[in-house]
């Protein structure tokens, strides 16, 4: 049991969030209390200037690239085959994965992200692993087996039927219903034979699970799937394949032609904008706006290692910046030089987004809000700025958010201190987390 007192992170009905004065309790993977109170002496962390948020969710990024993040001056594909394929084939080195996987699983508690769709390699044992190391320190979400069976190196493609075996196998050891699961993730289109695409919708039906996978994220992409695909639309191209559904998370979905929103929009499918990746490789930038007026469900991610930034904080940053970057590219920016901010989402709603919106989109009940009934994932944050009583103080902690605010970060229940100047992460007996995974 633990008490936490601050100012709590409280979300509206109309996506947005506010502010409250008060104190959490936690019995073991719970939240069992919330009340909005004046902070006593009595609670075990925390006091009035102390902001205690919902774990951060990032619904799109790459396990293996966290070393590759900064490869600056390359497209996409470039990118791909000359920067992430070597960095993934490592992977094929169980110690090495091994190692990277610890190292990933530090980074993502220590910027208080406890919730996760990721993409492993596509090495089987590799992405079992992975599963299985997240899921002992406690963190919440997917990770998938990158399916690639084509148009990769040989130590990165895997045969199709084996291919679809072993996702069978993770699905089965990891299934959707655990707190940790499998994901379906076919890497994207041009990676998989068409067997093994109608193979991961056939997995993905018969176990429940989620579907990730990439979309429209360049212009020339695009034009090498259409040619591929006898000139199909990129998502009629998944969409016969069966890989479009209401479980179906897309990463990017930046060069999109009405009917193909419209599908998705049909089918209540989820496109990730992944602003930082986006900027980073030069790809584009994603019409949010447009996107939520046609009733796209949207979440956000980090995408690293195109994404260069970990932290859902600044990700939330990015995509305000990203919003407006568009309304620059608006005829009426031309005409008056003036941004529309109606059109521009606020701080208040970025970390809405990072933490109960990103739930929301990827369909978990559990997890994003700090209410009672809920898993005991929450990030205390002691900032060393004064920010409770700014105009807006959650917009002043966004713009201003440093990582080493980042105290402790607590996944289902489970109590780890982040240790200031690189000392680490550690339990709440002291050990590294080495003891734990
Ligand atoms: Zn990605």
């Amino acid at each position: 049991m633990a008490t936490i007192g601050g100012q709590i992170l409280c979300q509206a009905p109309d996506r947005s969030s506010s502010i409250r004065e008060g104190v959490v309790r936690i019995e073991d993977d719970r939240i069992v209390e919330v009340s909005f109170e004046a902070i006593s002496g009595s609670v075990d962390w925390g006091d009035a200037e102390t902001f205690i948020t919902p774990g951060f969710i990032d619904t799109h990024l790459h396990l293996p690239q966290f070393d590759s993040i900064g490869a600056f001056g390359m497209p996409l594909l470039d990118w791909l085959s000359e920067v992430i394929f070597p960095a993934e084939e490592n992977w094929n080195d169980m110690d090495y994965a091994r190692s990277m996987i610890a190292r990933v699983i530090d980074q993502c508690l220590s910027v208080g992200t406890t919730g996760i769709c990721a993409y492993a390699t596509s090495s089987y044992d590799a992405t079992i692993t992975a599963l299985d190391m997240f899921q002992r320190v406690g963190l919440r979400g997917v990770i998938g087996q990158a399916m690639m069976d084509r148009a990769a190196p040989m130590s990165l493609t895997v045969p199709t039927e084996q291919l679809i075996e072993q996702v069978e196998a993770a699905l089965q050891q990891f299934p959707p219903t655990g707190r940790m699961a499998t994901a379906v993730t076919p890497r994207f289109a041009l990676s998989c034979t068409e067997s093994a695409l109608l193979a991961a919708a056939d997995l993905a039906r018969r176990f429940d699970a989620m579907i990730q996978t990439h979309l429209a994220e360049t212009r020339r992409e695009c034009e090498v799937v259409s040619k591929h695909f006898d000139g199909m639309p990129y998502v009629d191209v998944y969409d016969k394949m069966g890989l479009v559904t209401e479980r179906s998370v897309f990463g990017h979905g930046i060069y999109l032609d009405d009917l193909s929103v419209a599908r998705l929009v049909q089918a209540g499918s989820v496109i990730a904008h992944c602003p930082t990746a986006n900027s980073f490789l030069g790809s584009g930038t994603m019409n949010r706006n447009d996107h939520l007026a046609h009733g796209v469900r949207l979440s956000l991610g980090s995408d690293v290692g195109a994404g260069f930034e970990r932290s859902m904080v600044r990700v939330g940053r990015a995509m305000i910046e990203a919003a407006i970057a568009k309304q620059f590219q608006s005829d009426a920016f031309r005409r008056t030089g003036m941004i529309d901010y109606a059109k521009v989402p606020t701080a208040p709603q970025a970390w809405y987004q990072i933490t109960a919106g990103n739930a929301e989109a990827v369909r978990w009940k559990d997890g994003g809000r700090i209410e009672v009934g809920q898993p005991a994932d929450l990030v205390i944050v002691q900032p060393d700025v004064p920010w409770r009583l700014a105009r807006c103080p959650l917009s002043t902690l966004m713009y201003s958010w440093d990582d080493r605010w980042v105290r402790h970060t607590i996944v289902n229940g489970r109590h780890y201190t982040i240790g200031p100047n690189g000392a680490g992460v550690r339990t709440e007996k002291g050990e590294s987390l080495g003891a734990v995974r």
